[in-house]
């Protein structure tokens, strides 16, 4: 033949090599790659079986049989790649696996292409339409049969695995279609080699059983859209999630769920789903949420309610799925939230719990506050005027003594004794007594500044201490507490007439803060009050209702 015969093979060659070039380059998985050179041996076959029969020459004739023995061998190692593939039994795709499949395919077509001392095929009248085998062919054809038992291994494993649910109708397919491979290749081998010299040839067998397992596939393909590399993807994704998904069309048809979904529906894609049907409206919220979910499918509803069957309590959201601002469908997802729900109840409940005790001890704090308070001011105070006592006084004056070291300022002290109290007593009564003395502070507290600070020192006798007061200051205070009390009629219950008394005082100014004061601070007030005293004893002395300034 000249070139110009040969040109046509040429560019069909070269758009071969296009088509391998352009499937190995692009974005497509493995899957879609080992499929489509699959796919492509098949047709291998069934061509070079009908091309044999077209040429006269018989070595057309017998490259052709060579060619379809070969894209036999390669069909069946491409079987087992792909049934790994298909069957996500990946632990089978390890080097030497893959090495100890092919090798023997390599080898056995390396003899189908020499076909030594015609070991593969001999002619029959000059050609090859109809042929001898010899051994190289059963080699061949017990490497196929061991290849598709191989297959039938992988796809058992595949069955007992754990995805087995998920994929067994795709792994029954690779079943059918490996068992139709086999039966027919058998049949073929039976009916038109091993009894040749009875039947006449039936031609076509082992296209038949190729043409039958790629029907399978085709139907597995779209059945189980296991092609589409996004399905595959979120497959894997939905099925190992915590959440229940279910992915509706616009006619609230199933078009995809995972396993964690199980527990709360028994859908199947196909199915219509009804909310109402797995939420009966039993309270307000759920109510709400079914409106929601009728009337607003754009929207996203979203509710968490108990689930009427059992005591699970459940989060679940519903959410369009918009294509274009068009609604095509809505993902609903159902969450576990029970032991979420019963731990928040757990702490709200703790949480109350402890309120209350915290509210309690608050009370009983402030009771206690108020307890203390009383204590403290009964600790301090005279019961029966309800000023200062003289415990006080002496803390008082001996931190006041302390300070005024450090820092000089004039102060006062002024001691009072009410004056004949034992007259009173002896007219009146104790209780009347009482209450002269009750009214006569009641006078001095009234002149009293803020800072100064009245203390019943015993008896009917008082102290008053003028802090930051002068000499003269301190005396004219005196004298107007003098008259005050003198001015004093108090009205007393069964006594005929108002009783008023006379008060003598000592004044003792303090300005003189170096001179001999002893170190501790309670050896000098002791010593100061004893000067006072001494004056008030002086004005008692030169008769009463008056007043004795003495200056330290
Ligand atoms: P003088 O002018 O010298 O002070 O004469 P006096 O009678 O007031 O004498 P003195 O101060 O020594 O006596 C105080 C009397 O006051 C003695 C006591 O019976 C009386 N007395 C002391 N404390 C109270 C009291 O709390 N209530 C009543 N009713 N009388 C008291
Ligand atoms: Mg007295
Ligand atoms: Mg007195």
């Amino acid at each position: 033949m000249d070139l110009g015969s040969w040109i046509d093979l040429i560019m069909c060659f070269v758009l071969f090599l296009l088509f391998i070039y352009i499937f190995a380059s692009v974005t497509v998985t493995r899957l879609h790659k080992v499929y489509l050179g699959f796919h492509f041996s098949m047709m291998i076959w069934p061509y070079c079986q009908f091309a044999m029969k077209t040429v006269d020459e018989p070595v057309f004739q017998l490259f052709y049989v060579k060619a379809a023995f070969v894209d036999a061998s390669l069909l069946i190692a491409g079987w087992i790649f792909f049934t790994i593939l298909i069957s996500g039994q990946s632990q089978f795709l390890k080097r030497k696996f893959l090495i100890l499949l092919f090798l023997p395919a390599v080898f056995s077509s390396l003899g189908v292409i020499l076909n030594p001392n015609e070991w593969f095929v001999r002619p029959v009248n000059g050609g090859y339409v109809e042929r001898i085998y010899g051994p190289i062919f059963w080699i061949n054809i017990s490497i196929l049969v061991i290849h598709a038992l191989v297959s039938l291994y992988i796809i058992y494993v595949a069955l007992v695995s754990d995805q087995a649910s998920r994929i067994k109708s795709q792994i029954m397919s690779l079943l059918r279609g490996i068992l139709a491979v086999t039966i027919f290749l058998l049949l073929d081998i039976l009916l038109n080699v091993v009894l040749d010299d009875y039947l006449p040839v039936i031609p076509g067998f082992t296209s038949l059983g190729i043409v039958i397992s790629a029907i399978f596939f085709v139907i597995t393909i779209h059945q189980d859209k296991v092609f589409d590399i996004v399905t595959i993807a979120h497959q894997d994704i939905i099925d190992t999630m915590e959440y229940g998904i279910l992915v509706l069309d616009d006619q609230e048809r199933v078009v995809e769920m995972n396993q964690a979904l199980h527990p709360y529906s028994k859908l199947r894609p196909g199915d219509r789903f009804h909310m109402e049907a797995l939420l009966p409206g039993t309270n307000d919220a759920i109510r709400t949420f079914l409106d929601k979910y009728r009337e607003h499918p754009d929207e996203l509803a979203e509710i968490e309610c108990l689930h009427p069957r059992g005591h699970l309590y459940l989060s679940i959201h519903a959410a369009p799925i918009m294509v274009s601002s068009v609604r095509v469908g809505r993902t609903i997802t159902f969450q576990d939230i029970t032991e979420l729900r019963r731990l928040i109840d757990e702490t709200n409940h703790q949480n109350t719990i402890l309120q209350e005790r915290n509210e309690s001890l608050i009370k009983v704090q402030e009771e206690l506050f108020q307890t203390n308070r009383k204590l403290t001011k009964m600790a301090i105070t005279d019961s029966l005027t309800e000023c200062y006592n003289r415990h006080y006084l002496t803390q008082q004056l001996e931190r006041e003594v302390t300070e005024s070291r450090e820092h000089p300022f004039p102060s006062a002290m002024i001691l009072i004794d009410i004056d004949f109290f034992k007259a009173v007593n002896d007219r009146y009564g104790h209780l009347a007594g009482d209450l002269v003395i009750c009214g006569t502070v009641e006078v001095l507290q009234r002149l009293l500044r803020e800072k100064d600070i009245l203390a019943r020192y015993g008896g009917e006798e008082f102290i008053i201490y003028l802090p930051d007061t002068k000499e003269t200051e301190a005396v004219t205070i005196a004298k107007q507490l003098k008259s005050a009390v003198a001015a004093n009629k108090m009205s007393i219950d069964n006594v005929e007439h108002p009783v008023s008394v006379t008060i003598s005082m000592g004044v003792l100014s303090i300005t003189d803060f170096k001179a001999g004061q002893p170190k501790d601070a309670s050896a000098y007030l002791n010593d100061l009050l004893k000067t006072v005293d001494k004056a008030l004893y002086a004005a008692k002395h030169q008769g009463r209702n008056r007043i004795v300034s003495v200056r330290r």
